[in-house]
């Protein structure tokens, strides 16, 4: 991961002279950070470097890509808003001044101990709230966040026991939730396995060993049904694009649990993979799904409609 890989990504949908004030943005950032490092031991420049890729890989604007690549100088290199203003404008300068007091205030909530009068969840409240109102000030702000945390949880092994559990907690709490609400399914996932890794390492093996088990069949499975259902929609005129994907593995601990609950066996649980058809408009939707149910018969209990019905995402 380097300078060139964000350059690349950047310029399949970003203007040359709005590259060229990403690329100012890097340089900046890189003489910042120059002679830090994360606690992995890598040079510090690499963590916003991901952060920015990653909202580069969602098409965010250049504005947006470099204040995820200054996201940290505020808070650790002590640089003004103002400057920032000056350099990249004013709009770069709020970005990143929003994005610093999320951090301070995720910092309190980290170093506040149990057993001294404050409930460890008043500060996740607290954080909480004001991640909404970021949110309703500048999405952006709660999307470098989010990618923010998305590299601490990748990098979190390099951290102290305790500090590990808060930080996976927090990201199960406050951050899959809110990349739920954004509609953001890959992020959430990846979030929550990380964390679950962290907060129930002998569970995490324990689920991921019965995944892995069923792989080999599962994936033959999940090929032959795309091919299948990708026959039957182009041989309907329909207009889609499928793929297969395995279940992420919180979610599957978390359906196990119910199904215990329930009495049930880990051999009941039906949906170990997921499809997922996309088309261009409602309507398609539901021929496509009238060729599903045509192939395979829905079970009554198990089908949701979140077109008429829609979740909160
Ligand atoms: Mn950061």
């Amino acid at each position: 991961m380097n300078k060139a890989d964000l350059l690349t990504s950047i310029t399949q949908y970003l203007s040359e002279d709005k590259v060229g004030f990403v690329a100012n943005a890097y340089e900046f950032s890189a003489k910042c950070h120059k002679g830090q490092h994360r606690r992995s031991g890598e040079p510090y420049i690499q963590h916003p470097l991901f952060v920015a890729l990653h909202l580069a890989d969602l098409k965010l604007d250049a504005n947006c890509i470099a204040a995820a690549l200054l996201h940290d100088v505020i808070e650790d290199c002590g640089i003004k808003q103002k400057d920032l203003a000056q350099r990249f404008g004013s709009e770069v300068g709020v970005l990143v001044n929003s994005v610093s007091k999320l951090t301070r205030l995720e910092l309190l909530a980290i170093h506040r101990r149990n057993g001294e009068g404050i409930d460890p969840s008043t500060a996740q409240a607290e954080n909480l709230r004001k991640m909404f109102i970021a949110m309703a000030q500048d999405i952006r702000v709660v999307l470098i966040k989010l990618a923010d945390r998305l590299h601490n949880m990748k990098t979190l092994k390099a951290m102290p026991r305790e500090r590990q559990l808060k930080i996976a907690r927090e990201t199960l709490d406050i951050y899959a939730p809110l990349a739920h609400r954004l509609g953001m399914a890959d992020l959430k996932w990846q979030l929550e396995d990380l964390a679950f890794q962290f907060l129930q390492p002998g569970r995490y093996r324990e689920v991921s060993r019965l995944i892995t088990q069923r792989r080999g069949k599962r994936e033959q499975y999940i090929a032959r049904v795309t091919t299948l259902l990708k026959d039957a929609l182009e041989s309907s005129s329909i207009n889609a694009e499928v793929t297969g994907r395995p279940k992420n593995i919180y979610s599957l601990h978390q359906k196990m649990n119910r199904y215990i609950a329930q009495g049930k066996e880990f051999d009941q649980i039906h949906d170990l993979f997921a499809l997922r058809v996309l088309v261009d408009r409602v309507q398609d939707c539901y021929a496509a799904l009238g060729i599903v149910h045509g192939i395979w018969h829905p079970i009554p209990t198990q089908f949701d409609d979140y077109i008429a019905s829609p979740r909160e995402n």
